[in-house]
C-alpha cells in the first residue's frame, strides 16, 4: 500500500483539478427495465404482499448486432454506448459511472438541505459540510477575491533567503497537503504489522507520473510543453509573470525528482518499499533536510523508533537539490506547487486554467463539472465521514448489508474450494494460503467509528481558508497513526464513494456504500446479475490477497514469504501468462497495455470473475435458476459482470491509463478474463476458435 499522504494528495487532485476523476451530471435517462435507484429504494413494495419478480440484466442495452464469441465488450452494452455518449465533463462512461454520479447528487441534496438550516452548533458535522458547502458554493466570492485568499502564503515562499528557509516552507506546504519534493505519512510495519511507522516517499511532480518527464516519444515532448505553458499561465494570472529561465529551472527540477524514481513497474514490488530505517541512519542518508525541526513541526515521534523510506535513492537526489539547486529556483518551484494546487479553488480564470490542463488535455474532458459537484467531491474529500455518515442513513439500508454479507461470505467460501482443488500448488503452500484466507476482514458500508471533526475551524465566508483547514485535519490525522498500536477501524475511502479495495496489510476487503448500489448491487436483481457484478468486485479485491502484491504478504499483513520455491515459480508463471497477455493488448497503433503493470488488477479480474462463478454456483445449492428476457442464469452472470464494467473511454483518458494506471481499460478487463473462461464459452456456446476463446495452450489460469 502507498502511504496515506499518497493517497490523500492523488484524491485532492481529483476533487478538483484531477486528470482521470469520473464525474458530471447523469445526462442518460434510465433503462426501461431496470432504474438506476439507489439501495434504499430497491426495499420491497408494501403491496402486494408476494415477493415482486427478480429483474436479469439490461436486455435494452445489449448490441443483438455483435457476436457475444467474438466481442463480448461491445455485444454486452454496446447498444447503451451508443445511446450514451460520454457526457463533457467525463472522461469515460457506463452505467457504472452514471451511478457514481448520481452518489454525489444525493451529496448535494443532503449538502444543500444542511445548507439551508443555519444555527447548527460550532463543531458539529452539520456546521462544518454545511458551511463548508456555502463557502465552496459561492463562485461570486471566489471571483472577487481573486488571488488574495492566498497572499499570506504567497508572502511566506516569497521571504525565503536561505536554504533553512526552503525547509520550512516545505513544512508549511506539506502541513497541509501540497506534494512537494517528498512526502511524509503513516505506514503499517510491514514487518511488525501491530505497529505503525513514519514512511517516507517521494512526490513533488506536477506531471502525472516519471515518464511524462523522461520519454521521447511526441505526445510526451508535447506534454511537457504544455504543462510548461499552464505553468508561464498559472502565474501569469496569479499576477506574477516569471522569465523563461526561472521556468526551465523548475522543470529541471522536476526532471531531477522523476529520474530519482522508480518507474511504474518496479514500483509494483512491495520490496522495492521496504527500507528500514532509523532516524540517525535517514539523517546522514538526507543531511539537508533539518529532520528534527521536520518531524516536530509535524509532531511525528522520532527518537528511537525505526522508520521507512520507500525509495532512499530518491531522497539523496532531493538532499542533493536541497543542497545544491539555487535558493530562488526552490522559491519558484514552492511557488508553482501552491499555485497549482491553490487554482481550483480560487477565482474562475485559474479554475478554468487548471481545468484547461489537468483534464481537458490529459484526459480529454471538454466541459468543466458544475460548480456543486466539486464542491460536493470537496467535502467529501475533507470531511468525508462526516458526510458519509448521513449519506449512509439515508442511501445503505440494513438489508443491503445483510444481502452483501452473504455474497462475501459466499465467495470466500468458494475461494477457499478453489485454493483446495489448485493441482498446481502443493499443501504446505495450500496450508499457508487457506490461514491468510481466514484472516480475511471484510468491511463494509461504512466505518464502527466515526471520525470526529469538531476541531476543525470551518467559515461561510472563506473557501481556501475551509480547504487548509481540512487538509490540516487529513494530514494531522493521518500522522498522529505514527507510533501508535495499529488500529484496524480506519478506512481508505469514503462511504459514499463508487469504489473498493484491499489493504494487504490488514488483509482486507472494504466495500464503501457508494458502491453498493444499482446497476453494481441491486436487491431486486437476481443472484446471477449480482454475483456477476458486485460478486466479481468481491472476487476481484480477495484475488488481490493473492496477486503479485498481495502474495507477498502473509496472513498477519507481514511482508514475508509463505510460498515454497517450486510453487512461487508456478504462480509466477501463471503471472506471466496473464502479463503476456496485456501486453498484446493494444489501445490505439503504437501504444498498448504494460502486462507488468496491470498484472495484479488483471489477477483480480481472472480470479474474481472465477470465483464469483464459483460462489454464485455455491449459492444455489443444486436449485436452478430462472431464465429472464432470454438469457439463461450463466449469461445473465456474464453479462452482469460486462454491463457493470462496460465504460467507453475517452482516447486521452485511455492515454493517461495505460501511462500509469495499474487498471487496464474497460475494454480489455471485460474481453481478457472472459477470453480465459470456459464458463463464459460455454454459457454462450462459443467455438472453439471463436475470438473471445483462448486456447488451451495460451488459456490463463491463476484463480
Ligand atoms: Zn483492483
Amino acid at each position: 500500500m502507498k502511504p496515506h499522504l499518497a493517497l490523500i494528495l492523488l484524491s485532492a487532485l481529483a476533487a478538483c483539478g484531477g486528470a482521470s476523476a469520473p464525474a458530471t451530471t447523469v445526462a442518460a435517462p434510465p433503462a426501461t427495465n431496470v432504474p438506476a435507484t439507489p439501495v434504499a429504494a430497491a426495499e420491497p413494495p408494501a403491496a402486494p404482499p408476494a415477493a415482486p419478480a427478480l429483474r436479469g440484466v439490461f436486455a435494452s442495452d445489449v448490441d443483438r448486432t455483435a457476436d457475444p464469441c467474438t466481442d463480448f465488450f461491445q455485444y454486452a452494452n454496446g447498444a447503451w454506448r451508443a445511446a450514451h455518449p460520454i457526457p463533457a465533463s467525463q472522461g469515460k462512461w457506463s452505467r457504472r459511472w452514471e451511478s457514481g454520479e448520481l452518489n454525489k447528487e444525493h451529496m448535494k441534496d443532503l449538502l444543500a438541505e444542511i445548507a439551508a438550516h443555519p444555527g447548527a452548533p460550532k463543531g458539529s458535522a452539520d456546521q462544518i459540510v454545511g458551511d463548508f458547502y456555502l463557502a465552496c458554493t459561492d463562485e461570486a466570492a471566489t471571483d472577487r477575491a481573486g488571488v488574495a485568499p492566498i497572499a499570506p502564503q504567497l508572502a511566506k515562499l516569497d521571504a525565503i533567503k536561505t536554504r533553512a528557509d526552503i525547509l520550512h516552507a516545505i513544512i508549511d506546504l506539506h502541513a497541509v497537503n501540497i506534494g512537494v519534493a517528498f512526502g511524509v505519512g503513516s505506514q503499517q510495519d510491514p514487518h511488525q504489522p501491530t505497529r505503525v511507522l513514519a514512511d517516507v516517499m517521494p512526490s513533488g511532480l506536477g506531471l502525472p507520473e516519471r515518464d511524462y518527464y523522461l520519454r521521447p516519444d511526441k505526445r510526451f515532448v508535447e506534454a511537457r510543453a504544455k504543462y510548461r505553458a499552464h505553468m508561464a499561465k498559472v502565474f501569469e494570472l496569479a499576477g506574477r509573470k516569471q522569465p523563461a529561465a526561472a521556468l526551465d529551472a523548475v522543470m529541471a527540477l522536476e526532471t531531477t525528482f522523476a529520474k530519482a524514481q522508480l518507474d511504474n513497474v518496479a514500483a509494483r514490488d512491495p520490496k522495492a518499499h521496504d527500507h528500514p530505517t532509523t532516524f540517525a541512519a535517514l539523517g546522514k542518508l538526507a543531511p539537508h533536510v533539518e529532520w528534527a525541526a521536520y518531524l516536530d513541526a509535524l509532531h511525528i515521534p522520532h527518537g528511537d523508533a525505526s522508520l521507512n523510506v520507500d525509495e532512499p535513492a530518491y531522497m539523496s537526489a532531493v538532499d542533493k537539490a536541497l543542497a545544491q539547486t539555487p535558493v530562488a529556483t526552490w522559491k519558484t518551484y514552492l511557488t508553482w506547487h501552491l499555485l497549482a494546487d491553490a487554482a481550483p479553488f480560487l477565482s474562475t480564470p485559474l479554475v478554468t486554467e487548471a481545468f484547461d490542463f489537468d483534464e481537458a488535455y490529459l484526459a480529454g474532458a471538454t466541459e468543466i463539472k458544475p460548480r456543486w459537484k466539486r464542491c460536493a467531491e470537496t467535502a467529501d474529500l475533507l470531511f468525508g465521514e462526516a458526510l458519509g455518515k448521513k449519506y449512509v442513513e439515508k442511501y445503505f439500508s440494513p438489508e443491503a448489508k445483510a444481502r452483501m454479507k452473504t455474497m462475501v461470505d459466499n465467495i470466500l467460501l468458494a475461494t477457499g474450494d478453489t485454493i483446495r482443488e489448485a493441482a498446481w500448488m502443493s499443501d504446505a503452500t495450500k496450508k499457508r494460503a487457506l490461514t491468510k484466507l481466514s484472516t480475511f476482514n471484510p468491511k463494509i458500508g461504512y466505518p464502527d467509528k466515526w471520525k470526529d471533526y469538531a476541531s476543525v475551524p470551518v467559515t461561510r465566508d472563506a473557501l481556501w481558508e475551509d480547504v487548509l483547514a481540512g487538509r490540516r485535519f487529513v494530514v494531522a490525522d493521518d500522522l498522529a497513526q505514527i507510533g501508535k498500536p495499529l488500529d484496524r477501524g480506519r478506512w481508505g475511502m469514503t462511504p459514499p464513494t463508487s469504489n473498493a479495495y484491499y489493504n494487504p496489510q490488514q488483509n482486507e476487503i472494504v466495500f464503501p456504500a457508494g458502491i453498493l448500489v444499482a446497476p453494481g448491487f441491486d436487491l431486486g436483481v437476481s443472484d446471477a446479475v449480482n454475483y456477476g457484478s458486485i460478486g466479481v468486485v468481491i472476487g476481484h479485491e480477495v484475488s488481490h490477497g493473492f496477486d503479485d502484491q498481495g502474495a507477498q504478504y502473509d496472513e498477519t499483513g507481514a511482508l514475508s514469504n509463505w510460498w515454497t520455491p517450486a510453487d512461487l515459480t508456478a504462480f509466477q508463471a501463471k503471472g506471466k501468462c496473464v502479463s503476456d497477455q496485456f501486453d498484446g493488448y493494444f489501445i490505439e497503433p503504437g501504444i498498448h497495455h504494460t502486462g507488468k503493470l496491470v498484472l495484479g488488477e488483471s489477477i483480480g479480474d481472472l480470479g474474481g470473475v472465477t470465483i464469483a462463478w464459483r460462489g454464485y454456483q455455491r449459492s444455489l445449492a443444486g436449485k436452478p435458476a430462472a431464465t429472464i428476457d432470454g438469457f439463461t442464469p450463466e449469461q445473465q452472470f456474464f453479462l452482469g459482470f460486462a454491463q457493470w464494467r462496460g465504460d467507453e473511454t475517452r482516447p486521452e483518458t485511455q492515454r493517461l491509463m495505460v501511462q500509469g494506471d495499474p487498471h487496464p481499460v474497460a475494454k480489455y478487463r471485460v474481453i481478457g478474463p472472459l477470453s480465459n473462461s470456459p464458463a463464459f464459452a460455454k454459457a454462450f456456446a462459443c467455438k472453439p476458435d471463436a475470438a473471445m476463446v483462448r486456447s488451451e495452450a495460451t488459456r490463463c489460469t491463476v484463480w
